[in-house]
């Protein structure tokens, strides 16, 4: 069980804008000698948020094996932050970064010398980077960019954290692939796709958004990356209750480690769903061990409100079929997320997808993709679960996660097709 192995599906993803040259110890040297400071003061990590934001930066970085140093205070661990265990930060982080990719664990302390420095708050730091990136949060927002503006304004609810360590994950795997440029397939389109972000707002919700922690009951079709990502975010919700039935018939392998957010390498071989019920908090996980429509297993009757991360077309057909009263959707293609929700009147799942997608062998993915996917999906569920009727130009969204400044243009509205053989162009668009 080597490093190489568990990258597979990240090194797919690199491929696909280079040249057939390189080699994986080419593409594995290029992630690990890329060296990231994470550093956070104090008042950062006194908040729920900003544990949230530096804990999941640092563990979707070490998904793609690059040389994470950490430096802050090994403070108490305000709210749970699975898969994490543990009572304080940083103890937790290095007991979690050993069971992560293999060979592999965090640094702490001072680099001296970073290719990437990422300053939450304003932490007092002498390296010396080829790149430093201020992050700062509010409860649903944030800003990430190259000079500070704002000062973190995050307390208790996590969500514009999280997506700070989403973009910064995203920062941290350009800047590896900026070492590859000389195998760029096209070098124009290669530098235009990794060019460093200068500045970058993402609003998952307008912010006087209810924060909501009962969930209810739902249903979470896949325990795959996506999945395991939208759990990630829902469980750091705080006073967070509610029922959720996970449907995937699949156990953990080696190379799922490069992306599925709360899975540990002493995990692999168990059932998926299993793995994810060990993190039950407030959250009740009931596990279903079955395959959403595959063959030859019987059928299984979906709750009124589904989450599906799985990128099978005619899964997601199947799901709408079954006309929940809420539906959401997050999926990947490459290093571009898409997240739509659905429900009765309104252009559904069919209607953005009309025809599969043949894909044969194993699919390009990584880490702070599928982050991205299972962060915009909890936040579509938690605007339903809020109560707030959303504008339809907003059904779906679309962002590349190599360039997070589309966040700018994510939104659009879904029309109903009108042969639609789901929901009749929602029913001649009424
Ligand atoms: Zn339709």
């Amino acid at each position: 069980m080597t490093k190489i192995n568990a990258l597979n599906r990240t090194f797919l993803l690199m491929r696909s804008d280079l040249n057939e040259g390189v080699s994986d110890e080419q593409l594995l040297e290029a992630l690990c000698s890329t060296r990231v400071l994470l550093a956070a003061d104090q008042t950062v990590l006194a908040t729920h948020s900003g544990q949230s934001a530096f804990i999941a930066a640092a563990t979707t970085m070490a998904r793609s094996a690059h040389s994470v140093w950490l430096q802050a205070d090994d403070v108490p661990l305000l709210g749970e932050q699975p898969p994490l265990q543990g009572a304080t930060m940083l103890e937790a982080l290095r007991e979690t970064g050993r069971d992560l990719l293999p060979d592999w664990s965090f640094e702490e302390g001072d680099p001296k010398t970073a290719d990437i420095a990422i300053l939450f708050g304003a932490p007092q730091v002498t390296v010396e980077a080829g790149l430093t990136l201020h992050a700062n949060a509010t409860d649903w927002a944030c800003e990430v960019g190259v000079s500070p503006d704002g000062g973190w304004q995050g307390g208790d609810w996590p969500m514009g954290g999280l997506a700070v360590a989403a973009i910064v994950a995203g920062e941290a795997f350009k800047t590896a692939m900026r070492k590859l440029r000389e195998h760029a397939l096209s070098p124009p389109l290669f530098d235009d796709l990794h060019a460093p972000v200068s500045k970058a707002g993402i609003a998952l919700a307008p912010p006087d958004t209810p924060k909501v922690s009962d969930l209810g009951s739902f249903d979470l079709v896949s325990a795959g990356a996506i999945g395991n990502a939208a759990l990630h975010v829902l469980m750091r919700l705080p006073g967070i209750c509610g029922i959720c039935r996970v449907i995937d018939h699949d156990t953990s392998a080696i190379t799922n480690l490069n992306r599925n957010a709360l899975l540990r390498r002493s995990r692999l071989n168990d059932p998926k769903v299993e793995d994810l019920a060990s993190y039950a908090n407030g959250l009740a996980i009931e596990p279903v061990p079955h395959r959403y429509k595959g063959e030859g297993e019987p059928p299984i009757a979906l709750g009124d409100v589904v989450l599906v991360g799985v990128d099978h077309i005619p899964s997601r057909w199947a799901v709408q079929r079954e006309n929940p009263s809420w539906l959401g959707i997050g999926g990947t293609e490459g290093t571009s997320v898409q997240c739509s929700w659905h429900e009765p009147g309104l252009a559904c799942a069919r209607c953005v997808h009309p025809s599969d997608i043949e894909r044969s062998g194993d699919i390009p993915t990584t880490a702070f993709v599928s982050y991205w996917a299972g962060l915009l999906l909890a936040a579509a569920f938690l605007r339903c679960r809020a109560g707030v009727a959303r504008p339809m130009n907003e059904q779906a969204a679309f962002l590349s996660a190599l360039r997070p400044e589309s966040w700018a243009y994510a939104y659009s509205p879904i029309l109903p097709l009108p042969d639609c053989p789901e929901c009749g162009g929602a029913r001649r668009a009424a």
